[in-house]
């Protein structure tokens, strides 16, 4: 039997959670491995993953994006906000994003397990909610989903208790550069371009995707490799990324060519 040590409330955006935390002895899992990928979280790509024998994936806020829309419309055609469905729609709303973020970092475990990583490397939050002078960012509202910085605390909450089960550890570094820098040469400069989520260096002429080299660059935090380091790893992988799309039909992320609706 557990026994409760703490609850807490938690406002999630939408509505209040009373949190239990308890004591439960579980089973932990060996290390899968040894390697170490990188996580870039933001707000196009939701999570960009550059895995240390170079491979890249992202996943999309699309399905998000597409449920915030449906319900904010919803939402607006209620004749009062406080009304009793405008709640209930709330409601759901937030529950349906409890559910990607759960069923997002369950499956990102999994890939980890599966491409034998013992470390995932995260960037340092504090760099979502602030921009270079410090000023706390509007989050707000971008385009048509509005994603506020408790929702990569809590993913992050999510994806280190998820790997933790599997043996693997979660490590968070700071965001600083991780931009800006080109993750193949070390060149670090402000007018390195990044075009349509392209990133294209000016001293190597390596073009990846963006988040991705933000991912990679997060990574090498930790294992310091660069994404082209001479050996096997040419940079065409920086550049052409997995996408993994959430399949409405099955309830979990595949890649996107798998998906047909
Ligand atoms: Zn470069």
């Amino acid at each position: 039997m557990e026994t409760v040590q703490q609850v807490r409330a938690v406002w999630t955006g939408d509505e209040w959670e009373l949190h239990f935390v308890c004591n439960v002895e579980i089973e932990v899992a060996d290390t899968p491995g040894e390697k170490t990928v990188g996580v870039d979280l933001g707000i196009n790509n939701f999570a960009a993953l550059a895995y240390e024998d170079g491979h890249s994936e992202l996943y999309p806020l699309n399905c998000l994006k597409q449920d915030d829309y449906y319900f904010s419309k919803r939402i607006a055609r209620c004749d009062d906000s406080d009304s009793e469905q405008a709640t209930r729609l709330n409601q759901k709303k937030s529950r349906r994003r409890t559910h990607y973020f759960h069923t997002l970092s369950k499956h990102i475990v999994q890939r980890c397990v599966e491409e034998c990583v013992e470390t995932i490397v995260v960037g340092d939050l504090s760099g979502i909610r602030e921009d270079e002078d410090g000023e706390v960012k509007d989050w707000g509202k971008h385009g048509n989903l509005d994603l506020h910085s408790w929702a990569f605390d809590r993913f992050t909450d999510l994806l280190e208790y998820k790997a933790e089960m599997e043996g693997i550890t979660v490590e968070a570094v700071s965001e600083q550069d991780t931009s800006k820098s080109c993750s193949c040469c070390g060149r670090k400069r402000d007018a390195n371009r990044v075009e349509r989520g392209l990133y294209v260096c000016d001293e190597c002429g390596t073009v990846a995707n963006a988040d991705v080299n933000g991912a990679e660059n997060i990574r090498q935090k930790v294992s310091p490799s660069l994404a082209c380091d001479g050996g096997d790893r040419s940079n065409g992988w920086l550049a052409q990324p997995s996408t993994f799309l959430f399949d409405k039909e099955t309830g979990a992320f595949a890649p996107q060519e798998q998906i047909t609706s």
